[in-house]
C-alpha cells in the first residue's frame, strides 16, 4: 500500500474521532447543553462529567446520557463550550441537566 493512502487514512481517523470528555476537562472546558424541546441550556464542567463518564467518552454522545431538568425531555443536544475557555470562567450557576439513567 502507498505511503499517500496510509497518511491519507490516518488523517480522515484523526478527523472522523471527536473529541474525549478527557481532552475537554484537561482544557478547563466546559458542556453546553441544548434542550430541543424546550430550549432550556445549561452549562456542565468538563471534570465533572469526566468523573461520571470517564476520559474517554466521545463530547458528541454525551447528550445522549442527559435529561433536560426543565422538562424532562431527553432530546439534549451537547457541543464543548468555547466560550467558557476564553472567559476561564466556572460554570453558570442555575439548573443543570442531569444525568438520565440510561444505558
Ligand atoms: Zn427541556
Amino acid at each position: 500500500m502507498s505511503g499517500f493512502k496510509d497518511r491519507f487514512i490516518a488523517a480522515q481517523d484523526r478527523l472522523a474521532r471527536p473529541e474525549r470528555l478527557g481532552a475537554l476537562a484537561a482544557r478547563g472546558g466546559a458542556l453546553l447543553c441544548w434542550c430541543n424541546r424546550c430550549a432550556h441550556h445549561a452549562r456542565i464542567d468538563g471534570r465533572q462529567l469526566t468523573l461520571t463518564l470517564g476520559p474517554e467518552f466521545p463530547v458528541p454522545e454525551v447528550g445522549a446520557r442527559l435529561r433536560c431538568s426543565n422538562c424532562g425531555a431527553k432530546d439534549v443536544a451537547t457541543s464543548a463550550d468555547f466560550a467558557s475557555l476564553a472567559a476561564s470562567a466556572s460554570p453558570a450557576p442555575g439548573a443543570p441537566m442531569a444525568l438520565a439513567a440510561t444505558a
